[in-house]
């Protein structure tokens, strides 16, 4: 049976996503060996029974926590997608200002609208099975990491980093 993915995203530019959808394109052979059931970008459905969940983007809102925490639950292996994931990213630039200034230059006014606090990897959040770094990540880590999941091996992706606030 093959092993059901889903893909997540929190606070990122979605370009390492991108770089999935590419690689599948390219890769189609990938498809064979998994079964894809939610990956917003690709596809409408929402399926919530996977065993592999790979997550975008860095927790930068109490309501990401809870959702993180959700898909660490249901999922067996959870890998960090890319740096914001991995490392808080380029989100993590504004956390070496005051919050409150940050908010207010982003949402002036409505700064109170939004619920926000200092941008944060996903292991700050949970435990984390693998990595796969970069900004974006690199196609051919992205097949590797696959193979070794469907081999029952944590994926051994050089972790090198590759953006300014890593
Ligand atoms: Fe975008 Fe880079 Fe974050 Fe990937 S790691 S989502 S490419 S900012």
């Amino acid at each position: 049976m093959k092993p059901k993915v889903a893909f997540f995203e929190f606070t990122s530019c979605e370009g390492c996503q991108l770089t999935v959808l590419d690689t599948l394109q390219r890769h189609p052979e990938l498809l064979e060996v998994i079964e894809i059931v939610q990956f917003r970008e690709a596809m409408s459905e929402r399926g919530e029974d996977y065993q592999i969940a790979f997550i975008e983007g860095s927790c930068t809102r109490p309501s990401d926590e809870a959702k993180i925490r959700e898909i660490r639950e249901q999922a067996q292996i959870v890998v960090a997608l890319g740096a914001c994931a991995h490392l808080g990213g380029i989100n993590a630039i504004r956390n070496r200002m005051p919050l409150e200034q940050t908010r207010e230059y982003v949402y002036g006014d409505k700064k109170d609208w939004f619920e926000t606090y200092p941008a944060r990897p996903l292991s700050a959040v949970i435990e984390v099975d693998a990595v796969i770094p970069g900004c974006p990540i690199d196609r051919k880590e992205f097949a590797t990491a696959v193979t070794h999941l469907l081999q029952g091996r944590k994926p051994a992706i050089p972790d090198y980093p590759l953006c300014i606030d890593c």
